[in-house]
């Protein structure tokens, strides 16, 4: 049974101040996470005031990236061991946005994804469609297949229990054109077939499968009916806690 999951990614948006208010707001209005786990990724530096002013509620709280060292001469990175240790234990890796403009490869967010996993975090991993393509046994165009086999590349069966997997097409990320639920359901279900082909399907269902991009009050109810998304991962219309609660309550 895999608990369905709303989760905002803040990006770079909101200073300290503003990110507390909205967990203020918000953190007596969420459901029970035994019934719909709510997380938000935010800034690095908003996190620990988010995590003081959520004490007692079912937010969980989540990093949009670390480094794959703990410790160390790596000006600018965020450890998954400090992480873990201030009590963060989500980290979204492999985003579009860190792929686009900070360079990363299928091999960084591989070792990312390890190190997080070795220091008990659970990563969020995103897989857009615009690369790995490849055509598969049954002559259909997996978009997906090969991203996913390299970014979960050597993890164990009871390391990818700990992933869940966040399907972001590029082009519906920022632009106001969500995938409708047939192509979102599509890109999610093929992720949930090469998780089987790795691991079978046991471990398969177990694992959570997200669609982010273009994700709004409107078009939640629609998404999460399907039968491989688990939840979605929602940019801009988690920044404004109204409209967030509103995704919570679809
Ligand atoms: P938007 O919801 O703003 O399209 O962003 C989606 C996203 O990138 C979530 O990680």
């Amino acid at each position: 049974m895999r608990i369905p999951i709303i989760a905002g990614n803040w990006k770079m948006n909101k200073t300290v101040d503003e990110a507390v208010a909205f967990v203020k707001e918000i953190k007596d209005q969420l459901p029970p996470a035994a019934q719909l786990q709510t997380a938000l990724a935010a800034p690095t530096l908003c996190l620990m005031p988010m995590m003081h002013a959520a004490a007692g509620s079912p937010l969980k709280l989540m990093a949009e990236n670390c480094f794959y060292k703990n410790a160390g001469a790596y000006t600018g990175e965020t450890s998954p061991f400090a992480l873990y240790q201030a009590g963060i234990h989500h980290v979204i890796l492999g985003h579009s946005e860190r792929r686009k403009y900070f360079h990363e490869d299928d091999e960084l967010i591989n070792k990312k994804v390890k190190a997080a996993l070795d220091n008990g975090l659970c990563p969020i991993v995103c897989c857009d469609d615009t690369m790995g393509r490849r055509i598969a046994k049954d002559d259909k165009v997996h978009w997906v297949v090969g991203r996913i086999l390299a970014d979960l590349k050597g993890l164990s069966p009871n390391d990818i229990r700990k992933v869940t997997v966040a399907y972001e097409p590029s082009w519906a990320i920022g632009s106001g054109q969500s995938a409708d639920p047939d192509q979102a359901e599509e890109g999610c279900y093929l992720i949930r077939q090469t998780i089987s082909d790795m691991y079978g399907d046991a471990v398969a269902d177990d694992v959570r499968i997200l669609y982010g991009g273009s994700v709004t009050p409107e078009n939640t109810s629609a998404l999460m009916a399907t039968a491989d998304i688990d939840g979605v991962l929602v940019g801009a219309d988690s920044l404004d806690a109204k409209t967030f609660l509103e995704i919570v309550n679809h």
